[in-house]
């Protein structure tokens, strides 16, 4: 019989590779604390009305993406395409956004049906930063700074740049799609296939078409930043004069528009080039209106989704990645001869005990070619242990190559700290 795989652009983790996202994942926990964020859990299921009016019905992640089912009762579910929708319905299903200035974060897989390839994949992972509240361009430049800090903890800071642009008021924009559909539109012979659908549809949306000829149309388009409302112009030079201050350098990038719906006011996205196509690691920006069009109460918000899978691609080819999150232990414990299973248990666990954070694995089996093994288990410490004439435990440290020979379990404790904290 034929062995059942995994479905196609859905990856499993493996061991291998799971202390990289690990590695990762705390990085992001300790700059979240570091500004006061809580985590949100939400389900990976909600309904599929709650991201058709989020995300936008001519959005391509609702027109083509969603991987959307039927229940056993008849309801519509859909697996989550992002993580912003699904956090304001929690949000406000659970009274936390009237009135109340909020910073969430929450992480986990995300679903979108797209033609698999590096950086892009049908089952994904996001980690997500969403606030409530705040309707002034000092939150939108924290969530600016805490991604920075980010980068700048995870190495990354100089391989990638940050770009900016303002969609302004919903006003603004719809002006500013009239203007641009009306040039467009008069140059229908010059599109390519997908921004001719855009144009009833989601004219915005090819501001970011990638096709050579319809870039060459858009050189020469109306640009949106001439048809800001007063109130999104300083909104946006009260940012970038923060970042400015912080020294967080951007490009504005008059072309920036996302393909969310529901944006408005400053978007941002972090690029890299060293992922070919699948270059933005970071994406987000404010969305005032979006909880008013789940039902709430008008409520300004700002966040950003970050793509595990990208960073982790990036910290990979950068070569970024501790030595030590690669191996999920440090110090490799074998008896050297024969009968001393117990002793080797406890002894691990008074090293656990003894020198906190120490990740000891123990040998367990044969004890043939013991210390070739031990070394090739490529813990950068192992010992060996046997027992003295008078019984008690003796032992052997080999770490860079240097051997320690006959330490008490005293001894051996000061080497391990000594060699742990190195
Ligand atoms: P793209 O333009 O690359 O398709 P997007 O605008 O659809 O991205 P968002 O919805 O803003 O992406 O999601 C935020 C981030 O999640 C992206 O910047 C990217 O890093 C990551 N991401 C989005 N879709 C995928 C995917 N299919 N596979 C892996 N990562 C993804
Ligand atoms: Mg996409």
């Amino acid at each position: 019989m034929a062995k059942i795989k995994a479905i196609r652009g859905m990856n499993d983790i493996l061991p291998e590779q799971s202390p990289v996202w690990q590695y990762l994942e705390n990085t992001v926990k300790d700059v979240l604390s570091a500004y006061g964020y809580s985590e949100l859990r939400m389900p990976i299921v909600e309904q599929t009305s709650l991201f058709k009016r989020s995300i936008g019905e001519v959005t391509d992640i609702v027109e083509k993406e969603m991987y959307t089912f039927e229940d056993r009762n008849g309801d519509s579910l859909t697996l989550r395409p992002e993580g912003t929708a699904s956090c304001v319905r929690a949000a406000e299903e659970h009274g936390l956004l009237f009135n109340q200035m909020q910073r969430f974060w929450y992480q986990g897989p995300m679903f979108r049906y797209e033609r698999p390839q590096k950086g892009r994949y049908r089952q994904f992972h996001q980690i997500g930063v969403e606030t409530f509240g705040m309707a002034n361009a000092d939150i939108d430049a924290e969530v600016i700074l805490l991604s920075a800090r980010l980068w700048k903890h995870l190495g990354l800071l100089d391989s990638v740049t940050l770009q900016l642009n303002s969609l302004g008021s919903n006003e603004a924009r719809a002006d500013y799609k009239a203007a641009l559909v009306e040039y467009l539109s008069a140059r229908k012979d010059q599109l390519d296939e997908d921004s001719l659908r855009r144009l009833d549809s989601n004219p915005l949306r090819i501001l970011d078409s990638k096709d050579p000829d319809t870039q060459v149309v858009l050189n020469d388009a109306p640009v949106l930043s001439d048809y800001l409302d007063e109130e999104s112009r300083s909104h946006f030079s009260e940012l970038t004069s923060i970042l400015d201050a912080a020294g967080i350098s951007y490009e504005i990038n008059p072309r920036l528009v996302r393909g969310l719906d529901y944006y408005c006011k400053t978007v941002f996205e972090w690029v890299t080039d060293k992922l070919g196509a699948q270059g933005t690691v970071c994406a987000g920006g404010r969305y005032d209106g979006l909880v008013q069009q789940l039902g709430g109460r008008a409520t300004p918000a700002v966040g950003f989704a970050m793509g595990v899978e990208r960073l982790i691609l990036l910290l990979e080819i950068l070569d970024l990645i501790p030595d030590k999150v690669k191996l999920p232990f440090d110090l490799y414990l074998s008896a050297e001869v024969k009968g001393m299973q117990s002793e080797v248990v406890l002894l691990a666990d008074r090293l656990r005990d003894q020198i906190p954070g120490l990740r000891v694995r123990i040998h367990c089996g044969g004890l043939k070619n013991i210390k070739q093994k031990a070394q090739q288990s490529g813990a950068p410490v192992v010992l060996l242990v046997k027992q003295s004439e008078n019984r008690t435990l003796c032992g052997t440290i080999w770490h860079q190559d240097e051997p320690a020979f006959d330490l008490s379990e005293a001894q051996m404790v000061e080497k391990i700290t000594d060699c742990y904290s190195a």
